[in-house]
């Protein structure tokens, strides 16, 4: 009979040590101390933020607060949004939101009351005094209310004062919508590094891998063979691993022909054995139009069509696979097994679907792996370089790392863009990701003057 294995947990919060302030990955910390919960966002998927946005997050309070010093550990938590929005995770609390605006191609970072205590102290600048604004007695009941006000300030996330009370609040025409208001008491909390919290995290994450070998090699042998997809990504660096650990050293990679050179790069390091390579993309383009993130067509054409190929000369396999739950809604439900469904002759294996992204990246970082160094660029997931999935952020930074792949590409979209009548304002803030967009996005683009009518086509009444 075969042994089974149990189905990790889905977890919609994140523990953090009260003592070490370090984020857990289970209940207790490696000090002894039980950790405390704070409530994650769908997907649920945390992860640590990496150099490119502690760049981005440092500039921004800096300039808008005059915050100089951050926690070296931060953490962000995808929510839903148009494009980029994460909540950022500090000091055990959450923080702040991140947000990209895919029309003004900008970052902003809204503060939450619970970050005061840990800021008041160094924020110099982006208050707003509503003290003369409001009648004597008022400012105990000001959350959720419009004050207006004078300010030189621009547009956007600000702290308001009054009174000696200290809250957070935005700032739109003259009017400041308050969040809340209380006395923050500066607070300071221990500083830990990236060592910290692995020691912190020690014993779960030597759990997680025995687990994730245990499960590897019970499943390895019910093909045949047994090799290791890698795709170039953080999730498929960990598998690999985990896979040697668990005897198997047979891997491939499938080149689809749109691999970011920093990719190419890192694979060619890692000297994978078997390098597949996806169809003509541009034959692909003739025959089935732009890809979009409802009309994927290139998985199957670029990654699917050259395993199956592959697969048809050797026969069955097991396939160890670094698909995890928290990666989107799609995969939520993903099982330990399943036969591929494009060709069943692949039987798939998830050893870590049950692992965020944080658990990933502090593995990476236990065990020294080497990482694609696209992830502290500022990609949050590494695919094609023109991927329809990929957030408008993303393709700024895709923008300012390869400009020349960029320009070609618009070349394109320009063409298809004609032909569909969609004008360039609403192409420019990520139209063409969709064959049907999404209402939030007709929404953005009502909200900015860009017309939309039925055939999917736009008229720019005025621009933004
Ligand atoms: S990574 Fe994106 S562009 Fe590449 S095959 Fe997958 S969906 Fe298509
Ligand atoms: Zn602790």
């Amino acid at each position: 009979m075969r042994e089974s294995i149990r189905e990790p947990p889905f977890r919609k919060s994140l523990f953090w040590c009260p003592d070490c302030n370090v984020p857990l990955v289970a209940s207790t910390c490696g000090c002894g101390k039980s950790g405390y919960e704070i409530p994650l966002t769908r997907p649920h998927d945390v992860r640590p933020v990496l150099e490119h946005d502690r760049n981005i997050i440092t500039e921004y309070l800096n300039t808008r607060f005059g915050i100089e010093t951050l926690p070296q550990i931060l953490l962000l938590n995808k929510s839903g949004g148009i494009d980029r929005t994460d909540t950022i995770i500090a000091n055990g609390v959450q923080f702040g939101r991140l947000t990209f605006d895919p029309l003004l191609r900008e970052y902003t970072i809204e503060l939450t009351p619970d970050a005061l205590p840990f800021v008041i102290s160094e924020v110099s600048k982006g208050i707003v005094d509503i003290t003369n604004e409001i009648a004597e007695g008022a400012n105990r009941h000001l959350g959720g209310k419009n004050i207006p006000c004078k300010s030189d300030l621009t547009d956007g996330p600000v702290i308001v004062h009054a009174n000696g009370r200290y809250g957070t609040g935005w700032l739109r025409n003259n009017v400041v919508k308050v969040k809340s208001m209380g006395r923050p008491r500066p607070a300071v909390f221990p500083d830990p590094d990236r060592e910290q919290v692995i020691r912190c995290n020690k014993p779960h994450l030597k759990n997680l891998e025995r687990h994730a070998i245990r499960f590897i090699k019970i499943e390895k042998n019910r093909r045949p063979e047994c090799n290791v997809a890698f795709s170039g990504g953080k999730d498929s660096v960990v598998v690999r691993e985990l896979a040697r650990k668990a005897g198997v050293t047979d891997c491939y990679y499938v080149d689809t022909g749109l691999e970011f050179p920093e990719t190419t790069e890192f694979v060619r390091s890692l000297e994978i054995p078997l390098t597949l390579r996806g169809q003509d993309f541009q034959a692909g383009l003739r025959k089935n139009g732009i890809p979009a993130k409802d009309h994927r067509w290139c998985c199957e054409w670029l990654k699917l069509e050259p395993v199956r190929q592959w697969r048809e000369t050797r026969g069955e396999c097991v396939t160890v696979q670094g698909n995890r739950w928290y990666e989107s809604f799609a995969r939520a439900g993903l099982p330990g097994v399943a036969e591929n469904p494009y060709y069943s002759g692949q039987l798939n294996i998830s050893p870590i679907r049950g692992w965020r992204a944080l658990e990933v990246f502090l593995y990476i970082w236990w065990r020294e792996l080497p990482v694609n160094p696209l992830y502290e660029q500022g990609f949050e997931r590494v695919g094609c370089w023109m991927c329809p999935a990929m957030l408008e952020s993303e393709y700024e930074i895709t923008r300012g790392l390869h400009p020349e792949k960029i320009a070609e590409w618009e070349k394109i979209l320009a063409k298809y863009a004609k032909k569909e009548h969609i004008s360039e304002a609403a192409m420019k803030c990520g139209w063409w990701r969709w064959k049907s967009p999404p209402p939030k996005m007709a929404e953005l683009m009502k909200e900015s003057g860009i017309q939309i009518n039925t055939q999917r086509s736009i008229k720019i009444k005025n621009k933004r």
